[in-house]
């Protein structure tokens, strides 16, 4: 049986720094649609529809909506998404952020906060959250923070129409994290360790994060090797809106997800098939956010063949007939990705 092979290796990663245009929004009132079906005019409620909410935990507000309380999806940013999936396989319901990046997520606080102990005070929880989120072993998400003028998530302070909202952040978008947190003025009620367990709730939702124990329109979407609910999980709702809980850590299941979204292990396995005299190569979707991959092959003359663009699906297969070492490589738009090689 001729077979062989597995080697995988990451190619270096680059920080992807984003520049933000923050926009503060006129606060409306909420306009309650009652038609729960996909297929509404506009594109950023389908949007957030095909990634499974329901249409009762949605709420517009002019410009934007809020999602299960406190997720923003602004419409400027979801009207137009290239690629975005309205079908989605379970893999890929969670938008996530493309993992070249998500080792090195930048997290800064702006100059919103008039009040510069109110300003400290979060910086101070900003920079526990990070270490919190750090902190987690075998698990590629990673933030940093930055004292500059921009970074890939920008804490600010921002009003809210309901008087109970401690804050909203805003999920992945375009295969990076989500670029806000948005904080009221009622976070000075909160102590340091309530502070501490909002912002690593709401940086949590930046980085595809939903709510441990709601379920969506065809059920929960569970992470993988996760359970249905979740007792004192960092991301069960209400942590923007309600109650302040106080940080006592993340559960185990939390752990658990964050490094089934994020591994820091190779996802990608090149095999020859006997039965079809084949090169099956495979991947993982999830770890690409783009509907479509590019993969591209290095033949044992170290020539590279005309590289294709496939299906996100997680599988391609290859007729290789020459003896020697091959190498794969399967990325995105522009970043490297995940190189596998087989030899025959
Ligand atoms: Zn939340």
């Amino acid at each position: 049986m001729k077979l062989l092979f597995v080697a995988f290796q990451r190619i270096s990663t680059g920080l992807l720094c984003t520049c933000m245009l923050l926009f503060l929004s006129c606060q409306k009132e909420p306009t309650v649609d009652t038609n729960p079906s996909i297929g509404s005019s506009d594109p950023t409620l389908n949007y957030i529809l095909s990634l499974g909410f329901k249409r009762e935990n949605v709420v517009e507000y002019g410009d934007y909506y809020i999602v299960e309380g406190d997720m923003k999806f602004s419409k400027k940013d979801y009207n137009n998404i290239p690629g975005a999936r309205l079908q989605q396989r379970f893999d890929n319901l969670i938008p996530i952020i493309n993992h070249d990046i998500a080792n090195t997520i930048s997290v800064r606080v702006d100059y919103s906060f008039t009040d510069p102990d109110v300003r400290q005070k979060v910086i101070n929880a900003a920079q526990a959250s990070i270490s919190s989120w750090n902190s987690i072993s075998v698990s590629k998400l990673r933030f940093i923070y930055f004292s500059g003028s921009s970074a890939n998530i920008t804490l600010t302070h921002t009003s809210s129409s309901n008087p109970n909202t401690y804050a909203v952040a805003t999920p992945p978008i375009n295969c990076g994290a989500g670029p806000s947190i948005g904080l009221t003025d009622i976070i000075a009620d909160l102590d340091t360790n309530q502070l501490h367990q909002l912002l690593v709730h709401e940086m949590g939702h930046c980085a595809g994060f939903r709510h441990t124990d709601e379920s969506y329109l065809n059920g929960p979407y569970l992470v993988p090797l996760t359970p249905y609910s979740d007792a004192n999980s960092v991301m069960n709702s209400g942590a923007g809106d309600n109650s302040a809980r106080s940080w006592t850590g993340f559960t185990a299941y939390d752990v658990v997800a964050t490094q089934v979204l994020y591994p820091t292990n190779a996802f990608a396995i090149a095999e020859y098939n006997n039965a079809t005299d084949k090169v099956d190569f495979r991947w993982t979707p999830s770890k690409f956010c783009n509907t479509t991959v590019t993969i591209q092959m290095t033949l044992p003359n170290g020539s590279y063949s005309q590289a294709i663009s496939t299906n996100n699906d997680g599988t391609e297969s290859f007729q290789l007939d020459l003896p020697g070492t091959y190498k794969i490589r399967v990325f995105t738009t522009s970043v490297p990705a995940l190189e596998a090689t087989i030899t025959l």
